[in-house]
């Protein structure tokens, strides 16, 4: 048996329906404005769409990691961009509150991930260090009951929309190795010398924002510390399996939607009196695009399987995150080409998913980066 019963069925269904009625007829506005507006976040989390494996006590629906794979699949088939912010808000952020966070750090935070009225935001990338994590230079300097946070993040999702941010620092800047100098700390919207200070203008998925924070002498409770001092980088390691799975999800999902527009497509246009589809290289072209798409699909259905169960996925993961974001690529532009000029119209949509799925061979670690941790993980092994 598959992973997904009837019950998951009936959820992706609903799933599909609520995305068709209340967020699609909202698409082109907010790519427009480059920016979601709150109340996408609280809509999704009044229906328990939003970070459902999150434990009841604390807001959740508490379900399996599958349901979160269903909503990723559905709403990145309908938009990349959209997937990748509820990706980071749902399944990537909050999940180092609820692992490694203190009882009340899970009780003042969770509670607003799955309402949707605390968007959520992670902090690790810097103007100079970003595959090269341990290179960060942002400092948390402790200060009796308060560290002292100075730095600067760039390119980090929903970084205008969010209520908190995870942010990765330095508490000891002359730890060796480095990484044992990092920590992790929360940062709430509207604390002093936190600045939101530029959204980002990006190639595509313009609907999410992408911003460059600064901290001038931020000053945060010292209760805001996730987990212990010098820890974080082991945090970001652990947690970094399931951000490069759900970047995988989206990337699936985009594939699966740029699949489906090319077929209906090449089977409407006609030229030199038949299907463009049917002219043998189209043809041939469906043909590869449609099994790759369903070798992304098992793969990461037997990766999501194992993930759940909670085997070591960490070869698997950047296999898949490597793989799919590559092919989704490779399927845009096949699929662009089928279209003929229309593809390069906005006006179909394969024209915004061959930009929006370019960001997924970058984000949550680049393709070479997953490369060097399969073939380091083979020589090991
Ligand atoms: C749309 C978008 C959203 C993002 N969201 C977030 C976010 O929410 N939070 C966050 O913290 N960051 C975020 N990022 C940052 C992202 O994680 C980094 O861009 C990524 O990790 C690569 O880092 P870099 O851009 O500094 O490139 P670099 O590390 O400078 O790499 C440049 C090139 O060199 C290659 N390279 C680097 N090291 C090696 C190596 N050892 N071997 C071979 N090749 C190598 C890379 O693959 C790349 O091709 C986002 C980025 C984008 C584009």
């Amino acid at each position: 048996m598959g992973l997904y019963t009837e019950e998951h069925n009936i959820f992706r269904r609903t799933f599909k329906r609520f995305l068709e009625k209340e967020i699609q007829p909202h698409l082109e506005e907010w790519e427009e404005k480059r920016l979601v507006p709150a109340w996408f976040f609280t809509k999704m989390g009044e229906q328990g769409y939003l970070a459902p494996w999150i434990e009841e006590k604390y807001g959740g629906a508490e379900v399996g990691f599958e349901y979160s794979g269903i909503i990723l699949n559905e709403i990145s088939k309908l938009d990349v961009g959209l997937g990748t912010i509820i990706c980071v808000h749902s399944d990537i952020v909050p999940a180092y509150v609820a692992s490694y966070g203190t009882e009340e750090q899970k009780e003042k935070w969770l509670p607003g991930a799955s309402s949707g009225e605390l968007v959520y935001a992670v902090a690790m990338t810097e103007p100079n260090a970003g595959s090269d994590l341990q290179a960060i230079t942002s400092t948390a300097v402790k200060k009796g009951d308060t560290y002292v946070i100075n730095g600067t993040k760039t390119f980090i999702t929903n970084g205008m929309n969010a209520g908190i941010t995870v942010v990765a620092a330095k508490t000891d800047p002359k730890a060796i190795p480095p990484f044992k100098g990092v920590s992790l700390f929360v940062v709430e919207d509207g604390t002093p010398g936190f600045i939101k200070s530029r959204k980002l203008d990006k190639v595509g998925i313009h609907n999410n924002d992408t911003a460059e924070l600064v901290f001038e002498d931020c000053v945060i409770p010292a209760a805001n510390l996730i987990g212990e001092e010098g820890k974080g980088f082991f945090y970001m390691m652990q947690k970094l399996q399931q951000e490069r799975l759900v970047c995988a999800m989206v990337a699936q999902g985009g594939a699966e939607r740029i699949l489906e527009e090319t077929v209906n497509y090449a089977k409407s246009r006609k030229a030199f009196g038949v299907s463009i589809g049917n002219l043998q290289h189209n043809l041939f072209k469906l043909a590869e695009m449609a099994t790759e798409v369903e070798l992304g699909r098992t793969f990461l259905e037997d990766l999501l399987a194992d993930h759940i169960s909670g085997k070591d996925v960490v070869t698997k993961v950047s296999m898949a995150k490597y793989w799919i974001s590559e092919m989704v690529n490779h399927i845009a532009y096949h699929g662009l080409q089928i279209h003929g000029g229309y593809g390069y119209m906005e006006e179909y949509p394969i024209a915004r998913f061959f930009r929006d799925v370019r960001s997924l061979t970058i984000v949550a670690g680049t393709t070479e980066v997953m490369k060097l941790i399969i073939g380091r993980n083979l020589l090991r092994d």
